[in-house]
């Protein structure tokens, strides 16, 4: 997944004709004078912080100039600033326009659907987790054909628009549609979407491209992303590993079992810090890797939740045992294992000869593991 920063987004917009505000970008206040004069920024103007997070309106890192000296302030104060945790490297600084209303559009993937989904909100500017369902509509959209007639016309009424700036926003759902598509995004989002006079102007940009899609991409190679360092590691291994902020790791195979280990923990009051799916690996090289990262990652204790159905629990526990007598003394970890399924007496017995005891039951297991870690939170 690879969030691009708003100035990023923008100018991908910029290159499918929608309507934006005059802007540039700075990182640091000597560079604001010939910014604003290079890209023709009037005053008043907007100086925005260039991070990933959402939010930045209510959290001070959105403000406003009505002069250059007042610029660089809010320059210089937003690259001081720290915005949920990260750093600002960048401040864009746009004209501040005069807007009439805001107004929400995004498409996203709809993963239970398996299809791009539009979504519109004349309540745009806030948060779209605030606005009520009924005032959202949402359109699914057949990739094939694309966005249709009939469906836009949807959208525009639930946008409330009409007259000049409808075909305005009318010709702003093909180019959005189109950016989705041609760039490969997994969400397109704008919010505010502004109407000024007869304009409709992108004020905010979040675009995010599939991970899947990458290869096409070698343009976001060296964008920094969320990834934590060992994140990185696992990535170019093809090894799914995700770092928390807890203290338990939790081993298992498949991402239902993995996030369903997770729930229960926190359940019982643990707290994960690292959790790996094997999937359907029983490569022991892989899974050596995997056992060397969370080690890497310093858990306090680990919790190992494995289901054998078509890889049965003998094959699984034999890979397990390999790839754990790969691992130097000084990386072990304490390890509470549950390991059910197919054949599974062989493989509980399998791990018992390498000392590891499985416990079948759920809540027993879940609870010996944070007692290992020591004890719930
Ligand atoms: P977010 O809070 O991180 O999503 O940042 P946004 O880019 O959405 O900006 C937050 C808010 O700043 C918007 O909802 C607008 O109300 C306001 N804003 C941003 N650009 C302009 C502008 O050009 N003119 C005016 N009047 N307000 C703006
Ligand atoms: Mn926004």
């Amino acid at each position: 997944m690879v969030k691009l920063a708003e100035w990023r987004g923008k100018e991908i917009f910029r290159r499918y004709g929608i309507d934006l505000p005059r802007g540039a970008v700075v990182r640091s206040p000597a560079e604001v004078a010939g910014a604003l004069t290079g890209a023709g920024v009037p005053f008043p103007c907007v100086v925005k912080a260039q991070v990933l997070a959402g939010g930045r309106g209510k959290g001070g890192a959105v403000r406003f100039a009505t002069n250059l000296a007042e610029a660089e302030d809010a320059t210089r104060a937003i690259l001081a600033m720290e915005f949920k945790g990260e750093k600002v490297r960048e401040v864009l600084l746009e004209e501040k326009l005069a807007i009439a209303r805001e107004l929400y559009l995004s498409i996203a993937l709809d993963r239970s659907q398996r299809l791009p989904v539009v979504m519109a909100s004349a309540q745009g500017g806030v948060e779209i987790e605030s606005v009520e369902e009924s005032a959202i509509a949402r359109v699914s959209v057949d990739p094939f054909p694309g966005l249709i007639g009939y469906e836009k016309r949807r959208l525009l009424a639930a946008l409330a628009v009409s007259g000049a700036v409808a075909r305005s926003v009318d010709g702003l759902l093909d180019q959005v549609w189109k950016v989705f598509v041609q760039e490969d995004a997994e969400l397109v989002e704008i919010n505010p979407l502004a109407i000024v006079g007869d304009r409709v102007v992108a004020l905010d940009a979040k675009v995010i491209i599939e991970d899947d899609a990458s290869f096409r991409h070698p343009e976001y190679a060296d964008i920094r992303d969320d990834r934590t360092p060992l994140e990185e590691i696992a990535r170019e291994k093809e090894i799914a590993f995700v770092q928390l902020d807890g203290n338990i790791g939790v081993i298992a195979n498949g991402a239902g079992l993995t996030m369903a280990t997770l729930d229960v923990l926190a359940e019982f009051g643990g707290r994960p810090g690292v959790f790996l799916d094997l999937g359907g690996t029983d490569d022991p090289r892989k899974v050596t890797e995997a056992f060397h990262l969370m080690a890497q990652a310093k858990p306090a204790a680990v919790f190992l939740n494995i289901f054998g159905g078509v890889t049965r629990c003998d094959t699984v526990a034999r890979g397990l045992v390999d790839a754990m007598q790969q691992v130097p003394a000084n990386e072990r970890f304490p390890l509470v294992a549950r390991i059910r399924g197919n054949n599974e007496a062989e493989g509980v017995a399998i791990l018992q000869k390498a000392g590891v005891t499985s416990l079948p039951d759920l809540k027993e297991s879940v609870q010996a593991v944070i007692a290992a870690a020591g004890g719930p939170a």
